[in-house]
């Protein structure tokens, strides 16, 4: 029998009832844009995150456009972010108008590479094309980017930090909660995420009143906060759905659990496989939130079909760095220029990993491994 990739059926039986009343609740009231659950929802994702603002946004890529736009990043503006991400990342900068510039990443992290960030900064500054604006870091599987080497970066260069923390909600750095992390923090509960919805959702968390007061307007038509009848801004429609703030509600409730288990597959796959693959590196003080376990191996579409032909799925992310997708060569970052992320893009391989997943699967995910990669 085949394990699923993630188990999102697993969950819905555990929290049905609780699910299937909070939904009822909102198709009886009617409210089904900015519902009193969406309100709720964000006090509970703020005090999750440590934060004083959360706002609920349409999707995480919205979130991002979104915390561009408040820094008021257009054309002629350098927006760097990593080629190993998903193109959510690049798109939010394309969508403002202003021009993406890939950076590499670790190679055992999979995050920003913070000297290679500041080779690029200093690169794009003296070129005179562009004006070096901001970075996008993404906290890529789950785990945090090294913010504490990446602050000095902006420093130096006055660049705003935007933290795209669409896989790592649930994290920590140094005991400090993922969405407290940086001045603006974007997520997204698209269904597979580690706090998934029924649908698309997402949120911008931050501590600046007059950031989260921006992204209140820009959610809803660029509406002012002081007269409703009056459009302050450019905005757009990304609001969250009542259903899905409702879903999330009833989520949150065992997403410190769920959080729990992820943390002891990977422990288990961390012991048994560090020796057969390269599992993926801690960083110090990072507690992931595991959106995916991500090993590297040779032979690499070997491996993942002995593993399929075992019963265990895996997954790609990501066949191809960014810069080097249809949509953003012309942006003129070639094969070579991007070492890591092009060496790692051909190692990758995802392992099962979710909030249901029973330590005797995780053993059968290992047993598999260590024989898909013996000859
Ligand atoms: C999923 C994801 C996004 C986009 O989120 P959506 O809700 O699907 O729009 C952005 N960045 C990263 C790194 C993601 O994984």
């Amino acid at each position: 029998m085949s394990l699923p990739f993630i188990d999102l059926k697993a969950q819905y039986r555990l929290l049905k009832s609780d699910i299937d009343a909070r939904i009822q609740r909102v198709l009886d009231s009617g409210a089904f844009i900015l519902g009193p659950e969406v309100a709720e929802l964000e006090a509970e994702l703020a005090r999750w995150a440590g934060v004083r603002h959360a706002i609920g946004v349409a999707n995480g890529t919205d979130a991002l456009q979104i915390a561009l736009m408040i820094e008021r990043i257009g054309p002629g503006d350098a927006v760097f972010l990593p080629s190993f991400t998903y193109a959510a990342t690049a798109e939010a900068a394309v969508l403002v108008g202003a021009t993406p510039v890939f950076v590499d990443v670790d190679a055992g992290t999979f995050n920003v590479d913070p000297d290679d960030l500041d080779a690029r900064i200093a690169a794009v500054a003296k070129a005179g094309k562009l004006r070096p604006k901001a970075l996008i870091a993404v906290d890529l599987f789950g785990q945090t980017a090294d913010y504490r080497r990446l602050a000095p970066v902006m420093e130096r260069h006055g660049l705003h930090l935007v933290s795209d923390a669409a896989q790592s909600f649930g994290g920590k750095l140094d005991g400090k909660a993922v969405g407290s992390l940086a001045p603006i923090t974007t997520t997204s509960f698209y269904p597979s995420k580690p706090l998934g919805c029924y649908g698309d959702g997402g949120a911008i968390l931050t501590d600046d009143p007059a950031k989260a007061e921006l992204v209140r307007s820009i959610r809803f038509h660029g509406t002012s906060s002081s007269d409703r009848y009056d459009m302050a801004r450019i905005g757009m429609n990304s609001r969250l759905d009542t259903i899905q703030a409702a879903v999330l509600l009833a989520k949150l409730k065992v997403f410190a659990r769920e959080l729990e288990t992820r943390e002891r597959v990977a422990r288990i796959y961390d012991s048994r496989l560090g020796n057969l693959v390269a599992v993926p590196v801690r960083a110090p003080g990072v507690t992931s939130s595991w959106a995916q376990y991500t090993v590297q191996v040779d032979r690499r579409d070997q491996v993942a079909a002995r593993l399929k032909s075992a019963g265990i799925p895996t997954a790609i992310y990501y066949q191809r760095p960014l810069h080097l997708q249809s949509a953003y060569r012309h942006y003129g970052q070639g094969a070579g220029s991007l070492p890591v992320s092009e060496q790692v893009a051909d190692r990758v391989l995802s392992l099962p990993i979710h909030g249901y997943l029973d330590d005797a699967a995780a053993q059968r995910v290992c047993d598999a491994v260590a024989q898909a990669v013996g000859s």
